[in-house]
């Protein structure tokens, strides 16, 4: 369950004091966010400023070690708890949590519906029946109730991410994660995957993004987070970020993407 912040909205991720290294490279710096229930965070930055590893702290693909990260209610247990303790304890954590990448990391030899149906069978244990019939709703959500049948190696890469999302919302999450999800994507098929991420936001999910479509990001962003070299630069509303940019960093990283 969220946890009530200060005020009426409630925070459903928290890191507080975040720091994180691969070795003795340090990837997150001091890291301090709060993200409220239906809230759209939008992370950018360069290359290697560190928006994959925060968001994949989220669903503890990666652990930190130290400060505090709570998600869902859960409180995400550091690298050293994690060695303590077994990786047992995330699944649950993870389930509250869905995550798109890049790559669509679809099972090639299953369906459509399949894909999006083995999960919740597997570790919901829901019935086939009831997966299925979710498995449909959530197909005709995405615009792919007709392609159920099909292979994935059928689909174009936008049906495939498509396909992606609705998989990741059969586990019914709390929290969207989304890195990147149209890099991989020819331009034509970028729009059909923002179009499904516009309407999950306009459904009030809550969700971290990071992208490059910087003109969806100011569109769709509650909030806009700029990192470099790991740490937090700069947080504010689109507008300002984009605008009136306070950070000389963030002003000249922006000033360098916006001319293409
Ligand atoms: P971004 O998503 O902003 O491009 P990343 O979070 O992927 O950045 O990476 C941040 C930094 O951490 C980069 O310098 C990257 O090389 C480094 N890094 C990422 N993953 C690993 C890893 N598994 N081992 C070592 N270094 C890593
Ligand atoms: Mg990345």
């Amino acid at each position: 369950m969220p946890t009530q912040s200060n005020g009426s909205h409630p925070t459903i991720v928290t890191f507080a004091n975040v720091n994180k290294f691969y070795g003795t490279f340090q990837a997150l710096s001091n890291i301090s966010l709060s993200v409220t229930v239906g809230e759209v965070v939008v992370l950018i930055g360069a290359s290697g400023s560190g928006k994959s590893t925060l968001i994949r702290c989220v669903n503890g693909l990666e652990t930190y070690q130290d400060g505090s990260l709570t998600v869902d209610g859960h409180s995400m247990p550091t690298t050293e708890d994690l060695e303590a303790s077994g990786a047992k304890a995330l699944h649950q954590i993870r389930r509250g949590v869905g995550m798109v990448f890049q790559q669509f990391n679809l099972f090639p030899h299953k369906t459509v519906l399949e894909n999006v149906t083995l999960a919740p069978i597997r570790v919901r244990g829901k019935s086939r029946e009831d997966a299925e019939a979710n498995g449909m709703r959530l197909l005709d959500r995405v615009g792919l109730a007709n392609q159920a049948q099909k292979y994935p190696g059928q689909l174009s890469g936008g049906q495939q991410q498509r396909v992606a999302i609705a998989r990741s919302l059969a586990m019914e999450p709390h929290v969207m994660l989304f890195d990147e999800p149209t890099s991989a994507l020819d331009p034509e098929l970028v729009g059909e995957v923002l179009d499904v991420m516009r309407e999950l936001r306009n459904e009030g999910m809550t969700m971290m993004i990071v992208t490059h479509e910087m003109a969806f990001a100011r569109e769709v962003a509650n909030r806009v987070i700029y990192m470099d070299r790991g740490a937090i630069v700069e947080v504010g509303q689109p507008e300002q970020i984009f605008d009136e940019p306070t950070n000389e960093r963030t002003r000249t990283f922006l000033s360098r993407v916006l001319k293409h």
